[in-house]
């Protein structure tokens, strides 16, 4: 069983029923969906497969939305695809055109008139860079820097250039509105630049009255990561979109990037995401590079919650195979390691105390199980947050509930019904983790809960259980 988590990003190589299934029961707890690449009628469609198989294979997996918030692309072109070539020039109008070898156009034109001369702009996930050369109102003229193709509707970086570009296009608007209509779990916001533009996903989702899904920050470029800290304020966790990242602050960043920004979210107690080019080879081949077993393994290590497929289950010919090498992966690093604690957050409130206590008595102990009786999840997640040796069963009221903790590592969830008194908490407790463990004669579990239940937030007790 792995701890660390696991998102697949569902396309046109894993749409079907039964490759979703094939992923779940090789350990995938999230299903993600790019709005980038998906219409509302595919990813509805996806929705419902999902909570068929939820149903039918008694599992609780997330589903997580992924917005295409404000990215540029190049419009289509004459031919699907078209070579560059060092040395030429190429002109980006602010018209729509069908674009050529010498004249291309975005589907952002305006932004041309916030790109200075000298600035790089990187198309095809940075495959060919230009360099702004001259520009005028309707148009700049780019010195092409290295030969490389590009393809219709492929991406645009431009890193340095500030465009004060509305954060909420009208299409994220309505895959806002779609992702709170299918009560998916989690919100992924792309290209976030600061804590405004979580604010205003903030805004419109209580417009909808919304108090359930969960929101997870992108970090993709230079100014996210400047104001990291104004963002962890207001998301449930982030992304490493190392895809993007890369391409906008350079690759040579990226290994220290995220180790920042993993010690950040576990200072914090919020989730962390690594993602993108976890498995690239997979795409095409049945066995993971060294280095790419490496990267897995580093993520666990380092203490991400949470492990992400893009292109390899989206587009590959080895989908289920991907997410089986995740997994034994994940099983064999997590199955010696322990951690530190070193990066974890200082205990503040009496949830975190508790927690503190629950996971120092059971790594003492030796518990084969910790139990979190939560009603919002939020004790699990403080749990969690800790990485204590055993994994944690978290009772939860609700289906809902339990979807919210499929991003926190080692929290197993199991719906109950609810309490009334604490002996019930510890007596069920006890019941629930005798099913999920083996549990033999004098084994010590911990046990936390809250009661009376007050609403949210009521951790108030931790119990050492003798089998
Ligand atoms: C990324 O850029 O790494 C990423 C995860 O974003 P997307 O897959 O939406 O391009």
């Amino acid at each position: 069983m792995n701890k660390t988590k696991m998102i697949a990003t569902i396309g046109p190589s894993s749409r079907s029923k039964e490759t979703i299934k094939q992923m779940i029961l090789s350990g995938v707890d999230v299903i993600r969906i790019n709005m980038s690449h998906s219409s509302f009628e595919d990813a509805r469609d996806i929705i419902l497969k999902v909570r068929e198989l939820n149903r039918e294979l008694s599992v609780i997996t997330g589903i997580m939305i992924d917005t295409r918030g404000p990215e540029i692309r190049i419009t289509e072109l004459e031919k699907n695809k078209i070579k560059l070539f060092a040395g030429n020039t190429i002109r980006i109008v602010k018209n729509n055109i069908k674009g050529n070898e010498n004249m291309i156009s975005l589907t952002l034109p305006e932004v041309i008139n916030y790109i200075k001369v000298g600035e790089r702009i990187l198309l095809n996930d940075g495959n060919v860079t230009l360099e702004v050369v001259s520009n005028s109102s309707d148009a700049i003229i780019c010195e092409i820097k290295n030969d490389g193709y590009i393809k219709s509707n492929c991406s645009v970086n431009i890193p340095k250039a500030n465009f004060n570009l509305k954060f909420l296009s009208e299409y994220d608007r309505e895959t806002i509105k779609f992702a709170v209509l299918m009560q998916v779990d989690y919100l992924a916001l792309s290209h976030v630049k600061d804590q405004l533009d979580v604010l205003d996903v903030n805004d419109l989702l209580i417009e909808l009255s919304d108090d359930h899904i969960q929101i997870i920050s992108k970090m993709e470029n230079k100014t996210a990561i400047e104001e990291m800290k104004g963002i962890l304020k207001v998301s449930d966790g982030v992304m490493i979109a190392r895809g993007d990242l890369g391409i906008e602050t350079g690759v040579e960043n990226l290994p220290l990037y995220q180790q920042m920004m993993i010690s950040k979210c576990r200072a914090k107690g919020k989730r962390v995401i690594m993602a993108t080019q976890m498995m690239s080879s997979m795409k095409h081949s049945i066995r993971p590079t060294n280095a790419e077993v490496t990267d897995v393994a580093n993520a666990v290590l380092s203490g991400c919650d949470a492990i992400m497929t893009s292109d390899e289950t989206t587009m590959g010919e080895y989908p289920v195979e991907t997410i089986q090498n995740m997994k034994q992966i994940c099983e064999n690093v997590e199955s010696y390691y322990r951690y530190d604690n070193k990066y974890a957050y200082v205990a503040e409130n009496k949830t975190e105390i508790i927690a503190s206590s629950v996971v120092n008595a059971a790594n003492e102990l030796g518990s084969k199980v910790i139990v979190a009786a939560t009603m919002s999840g939020h004790s699990a997640r403080a749990i969690s947050n800790l990485r204590p040796n055993a994994p944690i069963l978290a009772t939860v009221p609700t289906r809902k509930v339990a979807r919210t903790l499929a991003l926190s590592y080692g929290v197993y969830p199991v719906v109950v019904n609810e309490y009334n008194s604490t002996d019930e908490v510890i007596n069920d407790g006890v019941a629930q983790a005798k099913k999920f463990v083996e549990l033999n004669s004098g084994d010590q579990i911990v046990i936390a809960g809250g009661f009376p239940n007050t609403g949210k937030k009521t951790t108030n007790f931790m119990k050492i259980e003798e089998i």
